[in-house]
């Protein structure tokens, strides 16, 4: 039979997983001699063999809890709901990961009718001992009983209007008693029953907190956090000490740093002759715990002095809750505190420097994720938000402006002043101009690695996308949530941290890049061995990537340079017409754009690498709509123009026509465009190599090019592609008489060429795992419909534990990429292998990358974020975890 319930004596912060957080929280201040008040805690596999026992006690738990009772009342010298000096317990819950106040909490267990009287004899305080018996049958007729917690609530606030006062500690004796019978009726009148036997509410207390395990809000807490459904909670049994014993008794919380700057300097606040769930409830307002000196001096110093031992013990801020009762202070729970990012950084830098931890435990500390917080503005955390919707969290910080559901107009509000957000349906590489102008971008539709959520990473700029909730009408000029209708004109704010619609203006908190910031980023760059990329197209991205400590440009995806507003016509032109001298033309002027494109990242990026990507989107992307073409066919049929006109037209209809694809995805796109449309690819080759010749010329540092293939799935597709880069650059070699050295790869997102990978490696110097369509197309999921469809419901029937286009599907890419790997070096072991798909900002993504791959690329503002994880994993390589 398992071994269900540990004393606090018996347990301590190894054994975390079985106890809890706060049960191995209890019993390591317990062996560090911390005064906490004694108890005993029963496991999270009782929990968990409760749950999968039908929500039945599992055999031996009720003994084993009995016989750890018997125990605390010999050691208390008091039992159970006595009718003289009873013994008082608190029921907590407490799971591994800390899911703050999502599960329940029972205070005050054992008081009944008789036990009540001998608390109030026993304490030589009446007020306290009915103040308690009415908070109890309170908490339990809520948690246990399951009764809305209104009911009692009102009959509180009904009873001080009509005794005309304000505060629960002005109600007295009588009062409370009367509360006390209140109660009882309504419980009474739900149908249930107060049960007046001790033990019966102690088996009662426990099932209740198994069993918020599964309620409806600690699920969606999990889910949001990523915490697995099967850890189950602990729950501690301890004797109760009391807060509102008087004057000398308090109750608060504390943190041993300050958790939104980090400073080292007393936190915290208390409330005089309170219990806990005053201070939680915010009934009535705590002071800051600073007056603790001159309210209960002697309880001061001992928390001071607590605090110190703990933080030197853990060796983390702690963030603690207290009790005291009649002068003598306990401590009720001590945890890692949850801070923000400038907060985290301070402390790991200033414990690193007060020689408490090394530089390494500091960086594993970090969360990767939350140092977006600094780089982009975000919402303030104590703002009251209006919720109206949630969507994807695809590009993190918060925006927020007037609606406005038409690219251009965004363009012109945003010229006289205005701040906006673009709201679409999707956005195409036509709306760029629109996501520029905003603040943010909200899409109906598209996933992670829609074109909305891809482009507005790389600008750093906020972007909720796939929120089916709400219904788009662009031409009414409008969207709907439920009953809630947002105009054009409204103001709305975008939370692409957390994926959160918000309605009107929230205050945000502006980013903060701090010394700690770069000190720390300095530290994981010495520790990690992955190297970090950035995915840029333009200049301006160069730059933050340079700035944000990218090592190089591992993605330049030149169509969105092709889909610019002003080079669209050029670029249809050039597939249209039937006429060479207009598509002579047309590739003409879009290779002098190109190469001016080119210039200046490569300006900007010195010597460090960059991977330019040839053309990958399908033909048809490039090309004028079908209904507008219709549009304006009617038009001039109406009025009347020539035939020839007419005819001219309908040509170009027609073979706009020919381009449409029943799956774009998996048609004419990547390399395949190159080989039906080599002018194309020769285009951008001479762009690239003559604007490589021409920075080299004129800043005298040679840029470092890689001229990469997409969507290469046979070795003849790159065999094809690379003897016409090679022809072309000889040519403009010949042209300049200068040369310079460029290297040839391609990237790997078709899972056939995972599988040749040994044939097509011989012909690359590089691989670059395109792990957007390479998860796409291993797992038949659309990357722009499923994350709206069906992978909400995969996630919570547990079919999939992440999505797969936000972290790498290991077991099934992964898998693909190390045969990918494997094969390759096997013929070429030289050979370089990156990732450049939106994983390689993903922190549990590098953490796989750090063993497969030389680097990862990401959008230049996940960059930070990307070193530090790669720093992690290597750590986490070292001390031998396994990956
Ligand atoms: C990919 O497929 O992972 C990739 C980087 O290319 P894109 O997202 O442009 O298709
Ligand atoms: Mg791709």
């Amino acid at each position: 039979m398992p071994k269900y319930v540990y004393n606090f004596s018996e347990g301590s912060a190894e054994l975390k997983s079985l106890l809890g957080g706060k049960g191995a929280g209890l019993a390591e201040m317990a062996r560090i001699s911390i005064p906490v008040p004694l108890g005993f805690t029963i496991t999270t596999q009782a929990c968990n063999d409760y749950i999968s026992n039908r929500h039945t006690f599992p055999e031996g738990l009720l003994d084993q809890v009995e016989s750890a009772l018997d125990q605390l009342e010999k050691q208390m010298g008091k039992s159970l709901g006595a009718a003289t000096n009873p013994l008082l317990v608190s029921v907590r819950s407490g799971a591994v990961i800390s899911m703050p106040g999502m599960m329940d909490t029972i205070l005050n267990l054992g008081l009944n009718d008789r036990s009540v009287v001998a608390l109030a004899e026993a304490s030589n305080n009446e007020r306290f001992a009915w103040d308690s018996y009415r908070r109890f049958i309170q908490m339990y007729g809520d948690i246990v009983l399951g009764i809305d917690h209104n009911y009692f609530e009102n009959s509180i606030a009904k009873l001080k209007d009509s005794k005309k006062i304000t505060n629960d500690t002005d109600l007295d004796v009588s009062d409370l008693m009367e509360l006390v019978s209140v109660y009882k009726e309504i419980i009474d009148k739900q149908g249930q029953s107060f049960p007046k036997d001790p033990r019966e509410q102690l088996y009662k207390a426990i099932e209740a907190v198994f069993n918020s395990w599964d309620n409806p809000r600690a699920v969606t807490y999990r889910r949001h956090n990523e915490i697995p459904n099967d850890l189950g909670t602990a729950v501690n049994i301890q004797s109760m000490v009391f807060g509102n014993m008087g004057n000398t008794s308090a109750t608060g919380v504390g943190f041993t740093r300050n958790p939104s700057n980090g400073k080292k300097e007393l936190y915290g606040e208390y409330l005089i002759n309170a219990q806990g769930e005053d201070v939680v409830a915010g009934i009535r307002t705590p002071k800051e715990l600073s007056n603790l000196k001159n309210d209960i001096p002697d309880a001061f110093d001992q928390l001071i002095k607590t605090m110190s031992i703990l933080e030197n013990h853990y060796r983390q801020a702690q963030d603690i809750e207290f009790t005291i009762q009649e002068g003598k202070l306990y401590l009720l729970q001590t945890r890692t505190a949850k801070t923000t990012s400038a907060a985290s950084l301070k402390i790991a830098r200033d414990m690193v420097e007060e020689g408490l931890i090394s530089k390494q435990e500091a960086i594993l500390r970090l969360d990767p994720k939350a140092l977006s917080q600094l780089l982009h503005p975000m919402v303030d955390p104590k703002a009251k938000i209006d919720v109206l919707a949630t969507g994807l969290a695809a590009s993190p910080g918060a925006g927020q402006g007037k609606v406005i559901f038409d690219a251009d107009e965004a363009v012109e509000m945003a010229k006289s002043g205005e701040k906006v957000i673009l709201v679409r349906w999707e956005t195409t590489p036509d709306d760029i101009h629109g996501v520029i102008a905003s603040q943010g971008v909200l899409t109906v539709h598209g996933g992670m690695t829609s074109h909305a959520a891809v482009v507005a990473r790389g600008m750093g700029k906020p972007a909720v996308t796939g929120c089916n909730q709400i219904s788009l009408n662009s031409k009414l000029g409008q969207f709907q949530v439920g009953e809630v209708i947002v105009r054009q004109g409204d103001e709305i704010t975008v939370d692409g941290t957390t994926g959160q619609i918000i309605l009107g203006h929230v205050d945000l908190v502006e980013p903060d890049i701090s010394q700690d910031f770069q000190l720390v980023m300095s530290w994981a760059d010495q520790i990690r061995t992955l190297g970090v990329r950035a995915n840029a197209d333009n200049a301006q991205d160069a730059a933050k990537a340079v700035e944000y400590g990218a090592e190089g440009i591992g993605l330049c995806r030149t169509e969105h340079m092709f889909m610019e507003t002003d080079r669209l016509p050029y670029v249809q032109d050039a597939i249209v017409s039937d006429d060479k001298k207009t598509i002579d033309q047309a590739l003409s002027a879009i290779e002098k754009m190109q190469k001016q494109d080119f210039k200046e990242i490569f300006t900007q990026m010195g010597s460090l690498p960059v991977t330019i990507r040839l053309l990958d989107p399908p033909l048809h992307e490039f090309l004028p709509s079908v209904d507008e073409l219709n549009e304006q066919i009617e038009d001039l049929d109406a009025q009347g123009v020539s035939e020839d006109e007419l005819k001219q037209k309908k040509e170009i209809l027609a073979r706009v026509l020919s381009f449409q694809e029943a799956n774009p995805m998996l048609g004419a796109r990547g390399v395949r465009l190159g080989i039906i449309r080599p002018d194309l690819y020769i285009l951008q080759t001479r762009a690239i190599i003559q604007a490589a010749l021409e920075v080299k010329e004129q800043t005298k540092i040679e840029p470092m090019v890689e001229i990469m293939i997409p969507l290469v799935g046979f070795e003849t597709e790159l065999q094809i592609s690379k003897d016409l880069i090679l022809q072309v650059a000889d040519e403009v070699f010949k042209q300049y008489g200068q040369s310079i050295e460029f290297k040839i790869g391609t990237m790997i997102e078709v899972p056939r060429a995972c599988v040749v990978a040994d044939k097509i490696a011989p012909l690359a110097d590089f691989f670059s795992f395109g792990t957007n369509d390479l998860t796409q197309m291993t797992l038949g999921f659309s990357r722009d419909d499923a994350e709206g469809k069906f992978i909400p419901q995969y996630l919570e029937k547990s079919i999939l534990e992440k999505n797969p286009f936000e972290t790498i599907d290991v077991e099934g890419v992964g898998q693909l990429m190390k045969m990918a790997r494997d094969r390759a070096r096997s013929v070429n072991p030289d050979l370089k292998l990156g990732i450049c798909g939106e994983h390689g900002g993903d922190p549990a993504s590098i953490k796989f990358a750090n063993n497969v791959v030389d680097y990862v690329s990401c959008s230049p503002f996940r960059v930070p974020l990307a070193r530090l994880a790669a720093a992690q994993a290597a750590l986490e390589n070292k001390e031998g975890f396994n990956l």
